[in-house]
């Protein structure tokens, strides 16, 4: 049997050239209100034996694979023995390994032991792609995120303390016009407490079909415009305290592409902010902006 995938497949942007591996198909929670990701995909992890074919039949195809994502989802919820598995096979199988990532949701850290999570850490696991989306436990509750922020900074701080280096993304404009200043000052807050290796800003883009869409159509939430867009990451970015966390905000979804060190760059990321607001050309055109 050939490597394939069960689809449809979702990576992060700096996974594009990574080979993908299934450990479980779809997302264990698949209730956040933005998100139409995995609606057609009855969750499960998948067994041992069928991840250890699908490694099998990948090593045939990249032999020299460096990087490596675990998808889907939060593939984090699988048992942490199940994960130990997949790691010692995939750093036994392939010789050329530098670095394994996975996505991975506070309620899934926090349900690991610090051993456990130590133990994926000395396995080989690297990175963990972990949402906070929004500081503000009101918009955490708006979006059926499932966790509160305390649990975000917990689980996040829980995982850092084992090793692992955490890639974290928030969503700019989550919380509509009239949450934007709060959402802005607490996502900074709460992206200082964790502190993590990455800091990636995503901006809000809503799916057709999902509960934000309904919502959206019924005139109960609205987009930022590209100004707003840009004056909350502003004071986002005013506010974050962080040491040598790598900031971008070059997804696809992103009005202005930035990418610096914080809290070093700041300065920098900020004056690109005020010439794009005194000239909007240099923003993406609104077509060119996609998941
Ligand atoms: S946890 Fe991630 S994949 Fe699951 S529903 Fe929320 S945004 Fe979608």
């Amino acid at each position: 049997m050939g490597y394939y995938l069960v689809p449809p497949v979702y990576r992060p942007p700096s996974e594009a050239s990574s080979l993908i591996l299934q450990v479980t198909l779809g997302c264990s929670h698949n209730a956040c209100s933005f998100c139409v990701s995995y609606k057609g995909k009855r969750f499960r992890v998948k067994t041992w034996p069928e991840i250890e074919a699908d490694i099998d039949a990948a090593k045939e195809y990249f032999p020299t694979a460096t990087r490596i994502f675990l998808a889907d989802g939060n593939a984090m919820v699988a048992e942490t023995g199940l994960l130990l598995q997949v790691l010692n096979k995939l750093h036994r199988d392939f010789p050329y390994l530098e670095r394994v990532g996975i996505y991975g949701r506070a309620d899934d850290i926090l349900k690991k032991t610090p051993e456990e999570l130590k133990q994926l850490t000395e396995a080989g696991l690297s990175l963990v792609y972990y949402g906070l989306e929004s500081g503000s436990d009101r918009i955490l509750k708006m979006i059926y995120k499932g966790v509160n922020v305390a649990q975000i900074i917990e689980g996040g701080c829980k995982a850092m303390a084992a090793g692992l280096q955490l890639s974290v993304t928030v969503i700019i404009g989550v919380g509509g016009p009239e949450l934007s200043e709060e959402h802005a000052k607490e996502t900074a807050e709460a992206a200082s407490a964790i502190n993590p290796a990455y800091l990636s800003a995503l901006t809000m883009l809503i799916p057709e079909g999902s509960y934000m869409d309904r919502k959206l159509k019924r005139g109960e939430f609205k987009l930022l415009t590209p100004e707003q867009t840009l004056r909350e990451l502003k004071v986002l970015l005013e506010n974050v305290s962080l040491e040598n966390c790598v900031f971008r905000s070059n997804h696809a979804s992103n009005y202005l592409p930035l990418k610096g060190v914080l809290n070093q760059d700041r300065d920098k990321m900020l004056a690109q902010i005020e010439r794009a607001l005194a000239n909007p050309g240099l923003l993406r055109p609104e077509f060119l902006r996609g998941l």
